[in-house]
């Protein structure tokens, strides 16, 4: 698992079981519908892509949609894939099919994790960004249900100028919720996501150093999407905190092949997932993309198993990559174990490959030369 080679097995495959939901988040990747598509994967499909996922050395897998509780076969799809010895856990919307027999059966499937989404550390701010009103209360509810069932719970978290003057308070909450996991997303301007309800570039160091210092002192773990420089800024404070102790540390072998081992203390993915480098996903009628939020379609698992796509499809190829980069990403010396999020360079430039827009560092090949820097 911990070392698997990104260019045979993913790290993840997230798995969009339907894009059906009841909910109308203004960010939301998927665009989601109200109804089901009626060319969603069968269960049967299900089945079948649940052994390809199985044989690419056993990634962790998690069900996303929409939401997946609109699928009445979903605990059997979770049951098929727990007894085949995945790990799986699932991301459903907080609406009332959050019930307790939902939470029970997950728990009896064996689900690894619940996910919950919360934007907000109050009703007024979650609600807001998810559309719908009700949907804090009733989150913290299933939490507490949860609990009692000890079922461990992540917390999902989209960065925007609508929680950014809260982060302190967000933090406060998870800690008092007695998360596992704190997953926070920055957005990316694709689907309901739109530029101008992103934090700035400035922000987004600002965000990454406060998710720094927050990691060293509370007991949960802490996971970004779309924001692969968090690792870079990471790794910048750990040498910095080894160099004052007068520790030597060796990281130019560890940034050159991406395994940053222990200088990097994310203690998860023990290399940088980057979109289609060690992170897959896979739509509700089977197409196969590098993310959710990078819309290039590589293949259909109805037509080709899911591990030829993943290694041999030109833009999963292009994107494990680094050296390939345009811009600043290219030539930076954290480009191994960072890269930049592939889906915001698609999503800003129409280039996936182009440098990540929303990154303030000056890789040491461009110092001197700043008019340069993409
Ligand atoms: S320039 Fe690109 S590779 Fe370097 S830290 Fe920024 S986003 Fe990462």
């Amino acid at each position: 698992m911990f070392n698997r080679d990104y260019n045979e097995n993913p790290f993840i495959v997230i798995w969009e079981l339907t894009r059906a939901c009841e909910l109308k988040c203004l960010h939301c990747r998927a665009e989601a519908q109200y109804r089901r598509d009626p060319r969603e994967l069968s269960f049967e499909d299900g089945k079948k892509l649940i052994d390809d996922i199985y044989e690419m050395d056993n990634p962790m897998l998690v069900f996303t949609g929409g939401d997946p509780l609109m699928r009445p076969d979903v605990f059997d799809i979770a049951e098929y894939a727990v007894k085949k010895g995945v790990r799986v856990s699932m991301t459903p919307s907080a609406t009332p099919n959050v019930t307790k027999e939902a939470m029970e059966k997950a728990k009896e499937v064996g689900l690894s994790r619940w996910a919950f989404s919360l934007d907000g550390p109050n009703a007024a701010i979650h609600d807001h960004f998810r559309g719908t009103s009700g949907s804090f209360d009733l989150t913290m509810n299933a939490i507490k249900y949860l609990h009692e069932l000890n079922m461990p719970i992540q917390i999902n978290t989209v960065i925007s100028r609508y929680n950014y003057d809260h982060l302190d308070e967000m933090a406060a909450l998870i800690e008092e919720l007695d998360c596992v996991l704190w997953s926070v997303f920055f957005l990316v301007p694709t689907g309901r996501g739109q530029e101008k309800d992103m934090i700035t570039s400035v922000e987004h160091e600002k965000t990454f150093k406060w998710l720094y210092d927050l990691s060293k002192r509370v007991p949960f773990d802490i996971k970004t999407t779309a924001a692969q420089h968090y690792r870079r800024v990471v790794i910048q404070n750990k040498i910095r905190e080894k160099q004052a102790t007068g520790e030597g540390i060796n990281y130019k072998d560890a940034l050159m092949n991406g395994t940053t081992g222990q200088i990097d203390g994310l203690g998860r993915a023990p290399k940088g997932v980057n979109d289609g480098n060690g992170f897959v996903f896979i739509s509700h009628i089977g197409d196969v993309y590098p993310s959710g939020l990078l819309p290039i379609k590589a293949g259909n698992v109805k037509e080709t198993p899911l591990g030829e796509i993943y290694r041999e499809s030109e833009v999963f190829q292009n994107l494990r990559n680094p050296d390939a980069y345009k811009g600043k990403c290219g030539v930076c010396e954290f480009r191994h174990v960072c890269g930049g999020s592939r889906s915001r360079a698609y999503a800003m430039t129409g280039d996936y490959m182009e440098s990540e827009p929303y990154c303030v560092y000056i890789p040491k090949a461009l110092r001197g030369k700043k008019k340069n820097v993409v």
